[in-house]
């Protein structure tokens, strides 16, 4: 009996066999400074958790409408009004089982056999899988270190075809840190409104930007670009609430609407009680997380300053997001065989770079202690100096 080629065909993920292999490492008993987390290692602000709660209590328990409570659908098109200066209607906002499931969706929306999809590599590791799924083809654009890990204008337009339907903006990005500014903004929109392309912007780490860097979201600069433009956010990385499963985009109203149609038919509404949860997570106190944004900008000034000074390799400083891309090109060594060595021999888990698309580079999460920080960067370098 044979599966389908759309399940056949997919990568199994990188990342979780070095998570795997660092799991067993610490089950053995041997002490594993990890890099590879891909959530805040924070816990879900009180009040969020409290409303949930509450919401299981009184019976909050049965089907929602598919694209989610009206009360949360309306709080987050105002937030998306006061935060991103978009102006969504309700019926403009769908809610889904994470964000993850929000990019598929519109994937899914837009996308078919013989398509193709721009995604600037490094990318996260599952555009081109769901691209894949919705049987379109992922073309990737290779962006430089020297340029901060951003596709140029040029560059996207090179890559462009007539069969190009759709191009991944993820800022701020995985595994990059890179956020890409107004202007690096609006001339890749000018480029997309030129041949009429779809922009997926995935916006899940909004929040999560250093050195008082803007974020600026495509759909805000312009109506053209606005009408291309599907908007993805949520809540796992702003409210570290990664188990819960919920996030939502906003688009155009005819997109909204097929979106809403893939959703009612394959997975309905997003889980009811942790809507009530989002809902207090917009509405109420954001202390918690401008503490969480805080401390990873401490993590991330010393994880910067500590692997600049290490010869050989090279990072550009993230502005966003809680990941460090190091460049490794200059050792000879694939991403793979760096990460297996330095597991096996420092006790040290980093994500390769070729799961990402990109086999000259490490990813190091600092979404962990300073001590595991601080403890593992000191066998880092000490791995680095015996190569
Ligand atoms: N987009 C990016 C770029 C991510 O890194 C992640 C989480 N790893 C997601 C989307 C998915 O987030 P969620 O938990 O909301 O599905």
């Amino acid at each position: 009996m044979e599966l389908s080629s759309r399940a056949t065909s997919l990568t199994p993920s990188l990342t979780l066999s070095i998570d795997s292999k660092a799991k067993a490492m610490k089950a053995e008993g041997l002490d594993v400074c990890g890099f590879g987390a891909g959530e805040p290692d924070f816990d879900t602000p009180e009040h969020i958790k409290a409303a949930a709660m509450a919401a299981l209590e009184t019976g909050f328990t049965k089907y929602t409408p598919s694209s989610g409570i009206l009360e949360l659908r309306q709080a987050i098109a105002d937030k998306f009004l006061a935060d991103n200066k978009i102006e969504y209607k309700p019926s403009q906002i769908i809610v889904s089982n994470g964000a993850k499931h929000s990019c598929y969706n519109a994937i899914l929306a837009v996308c078919e056999p013989g398509d193709e999809v721009i995604i600037p590599a490094p990318y996260w590791l599952s555009y081109p899988e769901m691209v894949r799924l919705a049987g379109a083809e992922p073309v990737f654009v290779q962006t430089t270190e020297a340029n901060g890990w951003k596709m140029t204008p040029e560059e996207f337009e090179n890559a462009m075809t007539p069969r190009t339907k759709m191009v991944i903006i993820n800022s701020p990005g995985n595994p990059t840190g890179s956020v890409y500014t107004r202007e690096e903004l609006q001339a890749l929109g000018e480029v997309a409104l030129g041949e009429d392309i779809f922009i997926l912007s995935d916006e899940i780490y909004e929040k999560l930007t250093y050195d008082e860097t803007e974020h600026v979201s495509i759909a805000s600069i312009s109506p053209e670009l606005y009408n291309l433009t599907i908007t993805i956010n949520g809540f796992s990385k702003a409210y570290s609430m990664t188990g819960w499963r919920l996030g939502y985009l906003g688009a155009p109203e005819s997109i909204a609407k097929a979106i809403d149609s893939i959703q009612s038919h394959s997975t309905s509404n997003p889980c009811s009680f942790a809507q009530k949860g989002g809902l207090a997570a917009l509405k109420g106190s954001q202390q918690a997380m401008s503490d969480m944004r805080a401390e990873f900008e401490m993590r991330r000034n010393y994880m910067y300053d500590r692997l600049s000074k290490i010869p050989n390799i090279s990072a550009v400083k993230p502005l966003g997001a809680f990941y460090i891309l190091v460049n490794i090109s200059r050792l000879s060594l694939t991403s793979q065989n760096f990460a297996d060595r330095l597991l096996s021999k420092a006790n040290v888990a980093v994500v390769p770079g070729i799961a990402f698309g990109d086999d000259r580079t490490l990813r190091f999460s600092y979404a962990t202690s300073m001590d595991v920080i601080k403890n593992g960067l000191d066998r880092f370098e000490e791995f680095c100096r015996t190569l």
